[in-house]
């Protein structure tokens, strides 16, 4: 299996998994969410952030296929989302529930990269959750889509994400908005 973090310094290049990686402060990405919000409006910067996002899922999950992860077993998640994910930096992921024939799964995390406080009233983690949305979408093999039903951000104790079929996340999404109502 391809793990080995290797920086060569004199090229300035750090390999992991055989694919080129970067390290950045986690600032810049507070500021890519900020010049976004403040250029487009929240709406359009929530989902411009949650599909940059997905692409990055996608490509997370080419690099577990290639590197010898199950991408298909509730198993080989949990270990793409401690290699990947938590050793990543993204904070810490586990998998909650995953069914491969509902085509639907729950991943929660801590310490995401997008929550900067605990005040906010709705979920914060746009990026993360499209990062989640696009990996899953490779291990169902269609479109997915996905709800943050709980987040560090407005003060939850962990945040969550459901993903599934778009039909579903939507039916989720119209029964969560009423039992709030
Ligand atoms: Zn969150």
């Amino acid at each position: 299996m391809l793990q080995a973090l290797h920086i060569d310094e004199a090229k300035g290049i750090i390999t992991a998994f055989d694919e080129r990686f970067l390290f950045i402060p986690v600032a810049l990405i507070h500021s890519i969410e900020d010049k976004l919000t403040e250029s487009f409006g929240p709406i359009t910067a929530t989902s411009f952030q949650y599909s940059i996002g997905k692409q990055g899922g996608a490509q997370y999950m080419s690099i577990a296929k290639k590197s010898g992860f199950n991408i298909k077993q509730s198993g080989g998640l949990e270990q793409i989302a401690d290699r990947l994910g938590t050793l990543g930096g993204w904070g810490k992921v586990s998998i909650v529930n995953f069914d491969l024939e509902k085509k639907i799964a729950r991943i929660r995390w801590t310490n995401g990269v997008s929550v900067r406080n605990r005040k906010g009233k709705t979920p914060v983690c746009h990026f993360g959750r499209g990062i989640l949305t696009g990996a899953m979408e490779q291990v169902f093999g269609r479109k997915c889509e996905s709800l943050e039903v709980s987040c560090q951000g407005k003060g939850d104790r962990f945040c969550e994400a459901v993903i599934g079929e778009p039909a579903e996340i939507t039916r989720l999404a119209e029964q969560s908005k009423r039992t709030s109502d």
